[in-house]
């Protein structure tokens, strides 16, 4: 194995269809749900019979926490990993509650956080695309993967739902009872809510081509753990240029 704190079952190297998942958590501030994460999910996946590694995206610096640009920072550097066949994109506090949820990818973008404890178990909306998602390499890069210019908390997962639409995928989702999952309360220490999301929102279409895997720019500093790997990155606001809109 040429990198540390992959997982990798036996049979699945004797079969012939078994997926390689990266998992890719975003992650500041939150070390209280790391080990909780890890003790309910490894064996869950070791179950499912995937090949997979988890990379924690750290955000360090001052800037507001930027979510889907650490997801693309964690794509980048996974890939250079190993020819991962599935990206799943994982909030650190989601603990998923049926381990019939098979984390493999599908034909078409999946969304597995489909109800939510503290949603009452249902889907808030329609187009809700938030907590754990998953694509394959080929639909992410055709996607352009997340949008850099969402600062803060809120409506990068719903970019990320036009991009998928607009590259005329659908969404898959577990069926009945298999979506669940349980969130980790905490609080939100001192986050910003990302007020101009509306606005990036509305433009979702012309930014695609011009906001994400495209024009994305950071400088890493990757360290090997015993269960995962750490990608700790400096997010500037002005390298990522942000669409006048
Ligand atoms: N996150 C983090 N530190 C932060 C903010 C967010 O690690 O300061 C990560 C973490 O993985 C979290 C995800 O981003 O689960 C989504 O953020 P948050 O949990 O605040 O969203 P909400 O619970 O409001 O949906
Ligand atoms: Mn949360």
């Amino acid at each position: 194995m040429a990198f540390g704190s992959s997982w990798k079952s036996v049979v699945c190297k004797a079969s012939t269809g078994y997926q390689r998942v990266a998992i890719l958590v975003p992650f500041r501030n939150r070390h209280e749900h790391l080990p909780i994460l890890f003790r309910h999910l490894v064996p869950v996946l070791q179950r499912q019979r995937l090949q997979f590694a988890f990379y924690v995206i750290e955000q360090r610096g001052t800037e507001p926490f930027n979510r889907a640009m650490l997801f693309n920072v964690g794509y980048k550097e996974a890939m250079k990993d190993l020819d991962w066949d599935c990206l799943v994109f994982h909030d650190v506090d989601h603990l998923l509650e049926n381990d019939r949820n098979y984390y493999g990818c599908t034909d078409m973008p999946r969304h597995f956080a489909v109800k939510l404890n503290k949603y009452s178990y249902m889907l808030p909306y329609n187009e809700f695309f938030g907590g754990v998602s998953g694509l394959t390499v080929e639909q992410f890069k055709k996607i352009n993967g997340f949008p850099n210019a969402f600062w803060g908390w809120g409506g990068e997962d719903d970019d990320l739902w036009n991009r998928v639409r607009l590259a005329n995928y659908t969404v898959s989702r577990p069926h009945g009872e298999q979506g669940r999952y349980m969130s980790i309360p905490h609080h939100h220490r001192g986050e910003v809510q990302f007020l101009g999301r509306y606005t990036l929102l509305r433009h979702s279409k012309e930014r695609q081509s011009l906001d994400g895997l495209n024009n994305l720019n950071y400088s890493p500093l990757v360290s090997r753990r015993p269960l995962y790997t750490n990608v700790s990155v400096i997010l500037n606001r002005n390298l990522a240029p942000i669409a006048d809109y």
